[in-house]
């Protein structure tokens, strides 16, 4: 890594002082890229062809993404105006944020969770208030709510919390939207919802009409399978989203991605099949990691996490050598998606050698 520059302008001091995104290692031809969760599947049925129809390239694209957000309204159950798309739900999560919260302000998010966190709120200017997870690797909603100030202005929930897969439970939900005010934005972001089987698990979308600070985030890149054509949505009250539609960088949503993820939606079935897939290939995996000694978080996602603590870089490079490109958090743990058939056996293999290794007392060992 070079050493950072001193910028030969004068930039916003906050900015400077982050550490510029840099995507996953990439994973080399005959390595199994298990960094990003992405989707192992190739795209469902008749969306490379509707890509490939949308040739229209010098014009621009429809700026509302009409038919995908009535598309995505109907599913729901609400008017279109109650769907906001963007250019992957990383981008819908910026605008939301950008349109609640500002220098002064305050966002509040659990802690290890989704990496862009931090940064979105920062750009946005308003600071951000991380609180710690609990023991077990989920929310303290708790925590959350009593990390509430005047200066709060939005609360973002993961669930299935990425990295470490924990759900947030429809009782610990209720329970904290009750006690956070009804005029700051609560954000739920279930980029992993699909991959969710346990029936306890919150589900945003019925909780709407109930909640009319809450939006709901969804995304077409996990269990969708494509994450290349960035795209995602908010599902919430018309005049939350019409705020984050006037922060929003106009025309970013392609033709390509719309009419692709039109395509996703005709075919549940398949959808289906790949999700339940995924799910059960994690499960074998969760399964064989406790067998092996290991102390991970029940995986809800497409991903699972091993909370290496101090000896995460250490294991990331044995994975690493081994073929296997996973995301390190150091010094927190080790997130690996549930990738190809074939990545399994050697993910096995290596997870077993690190919790070998590991001494006793450490967190990511169960006591036997
Ligand atoms: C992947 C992910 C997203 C969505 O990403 P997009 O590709 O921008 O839709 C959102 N939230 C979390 C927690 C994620 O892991």
């Amino acid at each position: 890594m070079s050493t950072p520059e001193v910028p030969p302008v004068r930039l916003r001091p906050e900015i400077v002082a982050m550490v510029p995104y840099r995507q996953g290692k990439a994973a080399s031809a005959d390595a199994y890229k298990l960094s990003s969760n992405e989707n192992p599947f190739d795209p469902l049925p008749g969306v490379l062809e509707a890509i490939a129809g949308a040739t229209a390239i010098n014009r621009y694209p429809d700026a509302t993404a009409l038919a995908l957000r009535t598309a995505l309204a109907e599913r729901y159950g609400v008017t279109p105006d109650g769907i906001q798309v963007g250019s992957g739900s990383v981008a819908v999560l910026t605008q939301l944020v950008t349109a609640a919260a500002g220098p002064g302000d305050e966002v509040v998010f659990s802690w290890r969770s989704f990496e862009a966190y931090p940064g979105i709120v920062a750009v946005a200017g308003a600071t951000p208030v991380a609180v710690p997870n609990r023991a077990d690797h989920g929310h303290d909603l708790p925590a959350m709510a009593a990390a509430v100030t005047e200066r709060t202005r939005a609360l973002i929930v993961c669930t299935p919390n990425n990295p470490t897969g924990a759900i947030v439970t429809v009782a610990e939900f209720h329970a904290f939207m009750a006690s956070v005010p009804r005029d700051i934005l609560v954000i739920l972001d279930e980029a992993y919802i699909e991959f969710v089987g346990d029936p306890d698990a919150v589900r945003g979308p019925e909780l709407l009409a109930q909640y009319p600070n809450l939006v709901v985030l969804r995304t077409f890149s996990k269990a969708y399978g494509l994450a290349g054509l960035r795209v995602g949505y908010a599902i919430g009250p018309v005049a939350i989203l019409d705020a984050a539609r006037s922060s929003a960088i106009p025309l970013s949503v392609t033709a390509q991605a719309e009419t692709g993820a039109l395509a996703s939606l005709e075919h549940e079935e398949q959808l289906l099949e790949r999700v339940v897939a995924i799910a059960e290939r994690r499960h074998e995996i969760w399964n064989q990691l406790i067998a092996q000694g290991w102390s991970a978080p029940e995986p809800h996602g497409n991903f699972l996490w091993l909370p290496t603590g101090e000896a995460t870089d250490a294991a990331a490079a044995a994975f690493h050598e081994a073929g296997l490109v996973v995301r390190p958090f150091h010094p927190d743990g080790i997130r690996i998606s549930v990738g190809e058939p074939e990545s399994v056996e050697k993910l096995l293999r290596v997870s077993a050698e690190i919790v070998g290794k590991l001494p006793n007392g450490h967190p990511g060992r169960r006591v036997a």
